[in-house]
C-alpha cells in the first residue's frame, strides 16, 4: 500500500465527509430498523401503545354516566339474609360456545366440551351450598329448554333490546358522556351467537339473576392451527365489564377473590393485554357490551387450550374439577370473610396418599398433580428462579418437580433421593399430606 500524505485541509475534508457518511448510514439504519419493526407489527409494542391510550382515556373520565345496577353492599346483604328471606343468590352459569360453534380446538379437545365439564362441576359445588340457586344455560342434554324457548319466542324483542342499547350507547359516546374504550381484539361473534348472548343478558336482567358466570378456555390466534402447534401464551384471565358500565364495580369486586384463589395455583395469562389478570372489556357481549347486563358478570378464560394439563385425557377430569372448585371457593369468599374451612386444604388434590415412588419422566399422573400441589403448599413449587408459566401444575414429572423435590428433601433432611420421589420422600409426604 502506498502512503500518500495529504495537506491538512484535505484531511479535514475527508474526516468531514467520513463523519457525514457515518451519520447518514446511522440514520438510514435507524429508519430501516424502526420501520421494519413497526410493520412487522411487534405485538408487544402495539399493545403497549393501545394500553397507554386506554389509560389516558380513563384519566379524562370525570364521572360515570351509568348508575350502578348492582352493588357489593346489596349483594352481601342479600346473602346474609338468605335464611330469613328464603331468597337465594341466583347464579347463572354459561358454558361458552355450543355444538354448532365449538370455540377453540386443539388435537381433538374441543373448548365447548371442556367449558361444559367445568360448568357442570361448578354447578355441583354451588348446589351443595343452600345459599345459592343455580341455573345452567347449557348442560349434557344441550341448551336448557327455558333458554331454547326464550331464544325462540323472544327473538324479535332480543333484537330490539340489543339494537336500542347499541343506539343509546352510540349517542352517549357521541355526546361525550361515555368514552369508547379499545380493549383486547376478540373474534366477533356470529349473528346467531350474538343473539343468544344478548338474549342471556336480557333474561338475566328480567329474572333477577345476581351473578352471570361465563366459562371459556383461551387460544393463541397466532399459533399454527393446521399443524396443531401449541401457542406461546399460558395462564388464566378474568374479563369484567369496563369501568363505566352499571355492573362494573360489583363485577370487579366479585372477580377479585376468584382471581386471588386461582392465582394461588395457576399462572396469570402472559398475553400482554391480559397480564393484569382482571381485564376490563367494553365490547364482550357476555359481560354486558352496550350496558346490556344489570347483574354482576364475568367471563373466565381458565387457560390456553393447548396447555398440557387440559389436553391429556387421564388427568383433565381432575384438573377441570379443581378449577371449578377454586372458582367456587373464590366466589364464596366474596360473601363470607371468615369462610368456614370447607376442607382441610383449599384444594381437591390434597390430601393424597402416595402409593408408589415416582421418577423423572413420568407423565399425566394424578399422584404428580398432588405432589406438585403439596410442593406448592411448601412454597417450593415453582422452584426458586422459575415462575408458574415455566413450572405449571401439570401432572408431569420433569425438571421443575425434580428441582422442587431437591429443596423439599433438603428442608426435611432426606439425603439419598436427589430429586426423585423415593421411599423416604414418599413417606415424608404421606406423613404430612395424606390426611
Ligand atoms: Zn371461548
Amino acid at each position: 500500500m502506498v502512503n500518500i500524505s495529504l495537506p491538512d485541509g484535505v484531511n479535514l475534508c475527508i474526516i468531514y465527509i467520513t463523519t457525514m457518511k457515518k451519520i447518514l448510514y446511522i440514520s438510514l439504519f435507524c429508519a430501516i430498523f424502526y420501520f421494519s419493526w413497526f410493520f412487522a407489527g411487534s405485538p408487544d409494542i402495539l399493545s403497549w401503545q393501545k394500553i397507554s391510550i386506554i389509560k389516558n382515556a380513563k384519566n379524562f373520565i370525570a364521572s360515570v354516566f351509568f348508575a350502578d345496577s348492582t352493588t357489593t353492599e346489596a349483594l352481601k346483604e342479600h346473602y346474609s339474609a338468605v335464611e330469613k328471606t328464603k331468597s337465594k343468590i341466583k347464579l347463572l352459569i354459561v358454558a361458552g360456545h355450543d355444538d354448532e360453534s365449538g370455540g377453540a380446538e386443539f388435537r381433538g379437545v374441543k373448548e365447548a366440551k371442556i367449558n361444559l365439564d367445568l360448568a357442570l362441576n361448578l354447578a355441583e359445588f354451588f348446589k351443595s351450598n343452600d345459599k345459592f340457586e343455580v341455573t345452567l344455560v347449557r348442560d349434557k342434554n344441550g341448551y336448557n329448554p327455558i333458554f331454547l324457548n326464550y331464544f325462540d319466542k323472544e327473538r324479535e324483542s332480543i333484537k330490539e333490546f340489543s339494537k336500542k342499547q347499541k343506539e343509546t350507547m352510540s349517542e352517549l359516546v357521541r355526546a361525550g358522556d361515555v368514552f369508547s374504550v379499545e380493549g383486547v381484539i376478540h373474534n366477533s361473534a356470529p349473528a346467531e351467537t350474538a343473539l343468544k348472548l344478548y338474549g342471556i343478558n336480557k333474561w338475566a336482567n328480567e329474572n333477577n339473576i345476581d351473578i352471570v358466570l361465563h366459562i371459556h378456555f383461551n387460544d393463541d390466534p397466532t399459533r399454527n392451527r393446521k399443524r396443531q402447534e401449541e401457542g406461546k401464551y399460558s395462564g388464566f384471565a378474568i374479563y369484567v365489564p369496563e369501568a363505566q358500565y352499571s355492573n362494573a364495580r360489583a363485577s370487579r369486586a366479585v372477580a377479585e377473590p376468584i382471581f386471588s384463589q386461582l392465582a394461588k395455583f395457576y399462572p396469570v395469562s402472559n398475553f400482554i393485554q391480559e397480564q393484569d389478570g382482571i381485564v376490563e372489556d367494553q365490547k364482550l357481549i357476555a359481560i354486558g357490551a352496550h350496558n346490556t347486563l344489570d347483574p354482576v358478570g364475568m367471563l373466565i378464560e381458565y387457560g390456553y387450550i393447548y396447555e398440557s394439563q387440559f389436553t391429556n385425557d387421564k388427568i383433565r377430569k381432575s384438573v377441570i374439577k379443581e378449577l371449578a372448585f377454586q372458582t367456587y371457593i373464590g366466589s364464596v369468599s366474596f360473601f363470607e370473610n371468615n369462610q368456614k374451612k370447607l376442607l382441610a386444604y383449599d384444594t381437591l388434590l390434597l390430601p393424597h396418599k402416595w402409593e408408589e415412588t415416582l421418577q423423572k419422566g413420568v407423565k399425566n399422573n394424578e399422584s404428580i398433580l398432588a405432589l406438585q400441589t403439596a410442593l406448592n403448599f411448601e412454597k417450593l413449587y415453582p422452584p426458586e428462579g422459575f415462575n408458574k408459566h415455566d413450572c405449571p401444575i401439570t401432572g408431569n414429572f420433569g425438571h421443575c418437580t425434580s428441582l422442587a423435590l431437591k429443596k423439599f428433601q433438603k428442608k426435611y433432611g432426606i439425603n439419598d433421593e436427589a430429586g426423585e420421589m423415593g421411599k423416604l420422600t414418599k413417606n415424608k409426604l404421606n406423613e404430612m399430606y395424606s390426611f
